[in-house]
Order: C-alpha cells, then structure tokens, then sequence
C-alpha cells in the first residue's frame, strides 16, 4: 500500500469554462497530508477553501458542482480525474472563475501539468475504503454498481444509435500509467442538436470543436477525427473516476457502470457512505513524522468519512 501523495509544486494553466465561456486560471498546489483536494477561490482574492468531498455536491446541468462557504465551482470533474489518476491525494486547486477551464475536453493538460509539477511522497499510509459487500443504484435504464474486487476497476457500457457509437463497453484497471494512456486523453462530447439546443439556453458557451467532440447524424464534425474508435466510452470513465473522487479516499471495488451520467455516479457515493456495513477502511493509521507537523487545515481523511456518515 502506498504512502499520500501530493504535487512537489505549484502549476497553472488558463483557458475558458465549458458552460459560462469565461476566462479562469487553475493553479495546482502542494498541499499537506490528509488535506485531500480543496478548491481555493480566488476570485476577488477572496480565498475561501471548499473541499472537493461529496458533502459540498449541488445538483447541475451536465457537469459535477460543489458549492458551499461562499461560492460554487462548476464542472471539476476532470482535473479531479486527473488528480485521482495519477494517485495525488492532497492538493489545493485555486480558480479564479466559477468553473474549471475545459482545455481541451479532456483530462490530458491537467495530467501534463501534474507531471510538470512532479509528485511527491508524503510521510503517511493513504487510506483506501475497501468494498465488501455489492451496492447499487438503478434509475430506468440507467445503473451504477460497485461489487467487492482485489482491485480497483471499472466497466462502463454505453448505448447510443449513432454510428460511431452503438454499444462501447471498456474494462479499466486502475494504475497512474492506465489512467495516462487509455483514459486521460477522451474528451467530451455532445450531439449537434443537443449542443444547439444547449447554446440557445446560454449554456455550453465555451464549447467549441477544439473541447468537444459533436456528433453529427452520421459521424462527427471535429475534421482531426477521433483520439480513440472508443473514445466516447473512456471518457465516461474519466468523468466516473472524477466524479468517484468526491468520495474522498480511493476505493477497492469493481464498477460497473451502464448509461449512467454524473447524477447517478454522485448518488452511488452517497449510497457508499450511508452504507457502512459495505465496506472497510484501510490504512488508518495515523503516523505522523516530527518533519512532518499537521497542518492545521488537515483534517485527517478518515475522520472527515466518518464525519460524513454521521450527517
Ligand atoms: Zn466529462
């Protein structure tokens, strides 16, 4: 079992918001252990921190939100991914804009970025929350389920009548190199009469065919072409794996994912959490070296689960 892990230093990128169109910087930071990841706002240099814990999630059009402490920040499913696919654990993520940059659509700058930055080991066990006994959510034909596992994996099936579509299913073994190279660079994607219809109620501002994949009736108007035949179905994976990180610690358990979107990925968390008897946390303990000091913003991991439970 590996120890925590965060950036070895401070990163930022610029780009524009996939819903509002506006212009943010994120800026990637070190941050201590058992911090987890938490989003520091610094619009108006107001500074305000909000835990990326599924405690803070609001309920959004077509993107993972939190909200809480003064302010919200939209469509963070992707650089969480990032963060939780190269096993980085505690970092500060300051925005100076309601919404993560959509970049290029997908997770691959935040992953650069992050081994621009470097990773670095931490003086403590990480805690993993182990499954043992299956749970589920099913709403129509929409279900996310996790089952007990050795591993941490995910099989996710999409079904779309589209002829670079129809049935994608792909098994995804968790590892930083897996994340890297099957999973980090799909990007999002949206039908044409969707996006149109998205663009006349003011959403989808930022969207452009330089962060979106758009399907057409029978292919897709993006002329570089696709970065994988399934490309579609992997980046369900990427936006599971951000969406999951909301949970707090990683997870041991098996996925399995079938048209399912960020609403239904954010209630199997909370199913988590309100069942305790499925599942163990390992590698609690909390040995702490004297270089080592905990920060006071560190409230230790284990103890914010159990925290979340109670409410
Ligand atoms: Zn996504």
């Amino acid at each position: 079992m590996r120890t925590q892990q965060t950036l070895a230093n401070a990163v930022s990128c610029t780009g524009v918001g996939l819903h509002s169109g506006q212009p943010v910087t994120l800026t990637l930071k070190p941050a201590p252990i058992s911090t987890g990841v938490v989003f520091i706002n610094r619009n108006g240099h107001n500074g305000a921190s909000l835990a990326a814990s599924i405690k803070h999630v609001v309920p959004t059009e077509l993107c993972t939100a939190i909200s809480g402490n003064g302010f919200q920040v939209k469509t963070i499913e992707h650089v969480l991914a990032a963060l939780a696919g190269l096993n980085v654990d505690n970092a500060y993520v300051e925005l100076n804009a309601g919404e993560a940059p959509a970049m290029d659509g997908s997770a691959a700058h935040f992953v650069r970025l992050i081994r621009s930055a470097g990773i670095a080991s931490q003086s403590r066990r990480q805690p993993y929350l182990k499954i043992t006994r299956p749970l589920e959510v099913v709403d129509g034909t929409r279900r996310v389920r996790i089952e007990p596992s050795l591993t941490a994996k995910i099989t996710y099936s999409i079904h779309y009548n589209h002829p670079l579509i129809q049935t994608q299913t792909y098994v995804y073994e968790h590892s930083a190199h897996a994340f890297e190279h099957e999973i980090a660079n799909a990007r999002t994607f949206g039908f044409l009469q969707e996006v149109e219809a998205l663009w006349a109620r003011g959403l989808g501002q930022g969207g452009n065919l330089e962060n979106t994949i758009v399907l057409s009736q029978d292919g897709i108007l993006n002329e570089s072409g696709l970065r994988f035949a399934n490309e579609f179905v992997r980046h369900k994976i990427l936006d599971l794996i951000g969406d999951f990180s909301l949970l707090g610690v990683p997870v041991i358990g098996h996925l399995i994912a079938e048209r399912s979107g960020h609403a239904i990925h954010t209630r199997l968390v909370q199913q988590i959490l309100s069942h305790p008897d499925s599942w163990v946390l390992l590698n609690t303990d909390e040995t702490v070296t004297a270089s080592e000091p905990r920060s006071a913003m560190a409230a230790p991991r284990s103890a914010s689960l159990v925290a979340l439970q109670a409410s």
